[in-house]
């Protein structure tokens, strides 16, 4: 790539926000004349404000709202391989500080350098998530740095997210090395997972549980556990290796609870499954009078996109009241909620509703979101979808 890039030009006045950090420039902060409207998407180009000074580099798309996410800060900064290793190195030097398993989310989109990237790691497998179209111009370069910085041996773009269609992409899925047929092996907090990178949800393992799964295990010792919407058991064998008396893998999917139940061998523990509607089971077991020591509800999105959100909202609180009346006395719930459009303050308020009709009181043990291999842009705070919440009933 030469430096001969093309510049995008900022309106008067808009250029403090981006100058402050920020990583985004907005279609209506610049000046779409016919030469801007006709670049490529995706393509590199040059940001300069109205007065001509030139700010950094970025991934311009003429189609979308977010018209420029920056790369750099350098307005010489040229965007090829090298670059991009250098992101890929220093992301993969925090994850080696972090973790002992080379297992982890390599990167984690705009906090680490690389807009509407997302890669994840297990092992010698990675899978790629390029929801922008700078990064789906880039992906010859990203997988040229990754086989430079990490040499995986299997590489699976996953490219089927909806988000895409905001930029103008189509959808797809593509192995562009090694092969990806069986379910690949994970390590997180010790425990050993299955997770079926290509026909498994999302990019096929949810990493960012990892520092809740632990803080459940360290509370499970003999307790019995029903951990509702485990996909592939991530709470729910954790809490096993840590002693629990019982544990329950609840879902509607037989191919997760599949998953977990093979997982559940490969470390040698002991798991019942029960595939089932979670709010149906729930209350089933209510009936019957069963208690838990520790009860897990990690479920889908039940905020999809932004109108959904009253109905949503309603269902955490449903969640929160349905799942509590399976804690027995001093036990422990552990509720989250991964919806976007959902506040950390709103998603707090529904848990309260839910465990106020549901009679039960408690404490709140524990306030938190996604493992630090998800890190956040600091002018995105927005961007936290993962809110957990950990209490203790009476
Ligand atoms: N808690 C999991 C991630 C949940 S992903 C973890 O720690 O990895 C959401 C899971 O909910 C999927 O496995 C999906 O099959 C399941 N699911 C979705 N709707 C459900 C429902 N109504 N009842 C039970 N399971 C459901």
């Amino acid at each position: 790539m030469t430096n001969e890039i093309p510049s995008i030009q900022l309106q008067p006045g808009r250029s403090r926000r981006m100058r402050a950090g920020h990583p985004w420039v907005f279609s209506n902060e610049l000046v779409m004349d016919a030469a801007a409207k006709a670049l490529p998407p995706g393509g590199i180009v040059r940001v300069v404000d109205a007065g001509g000074e030139k700010l950094g580099v970025g991934s311009f798309n003429p189609h979308s709202l977010i018209a420029v996410r920056m790369l750099s800060r350098d307005p010489e900064q040229v965007i090829d391989k090298e670059f991009i290793a250098g992101l890929l190195k220093r992301a993969l030097e925090l994850r080696s500080r972090l973790y002992d398993a080379p297992c982890y989310r390599l990167i984690h989109a705009e906090a680490d350098g690389l807009p509407g990237l997302v890669i994840d790691r297990f092992f010698d497998s990675v899978t790629i998530e390029a929801n922008t179209a700078g990064m789906e111009l880039l992906l010859p370069e990203i997988l040229a740095a990754l086989d430079q910085v990490i040499e995986p041996n299997n590489v699976l773009i996953k490219n089927d997210s909806p988000v895409r269609k905001h930029e103008g992409l189509e959808l797809y899925d593509r192995i562009a090395k090694g092969e990806l047929a069986e379910p690949i092996e994970l390590v997180e907090n010790g425990v050993r997972f299955l997770a079926d990178l290509a026909t498994g949800q999302k990019t096929g393992w949810f990493y960012d549980q990892r520092d809740n799964r632990r803080a459940v295990a360290q509370l499970s010792k003999g307790l019995e556990i029903i951990d509702f919407y485990s996909y592939a058991g991530g709470f729910a064998l954790q809490a096993a290796k840590a002693g629990a008396a019982r544990v329950i893998a609840v879902d509607r999917s037989e191919a997760s609870l599949a998953l977990a139940s093979r997982s559940a061998e490969l470390n040698g523990l002991t798991l019942e499954t029960a595939r089932a509607d979670a709010f149906a089971e729930m209350e089933r077991l209510t009936a019957a009078g069963q208690r838990f020591g520790m009860v897990v509800a990690d479920p889908p999105a039940f905020v999809k996109s932004k109108k959904d959100l009253a109905a949503g909202a309603k269902g955490y609180r449903k969640m929160t009241r349905l799942a509590a009346a399976l804690v027995a006395p001093n036990g422990f719930l552990l509720v989250a909620s991964c919806s976007h459009h959902m506040s950390a303050e709103n998603f707090a308020e529904e848990v309260r509703h839910g465990l106020s009709n549901a009679g039960r009181s408690g404490r709140i043990l524990r306030v938190s979101g996604a493992g630090a291999d998800h890190p956040l842009h600091p002018s995105l705070p927005e961007s936290a979808y993962l809110k957990a919440l950990l209490l203790q009933l009476d």
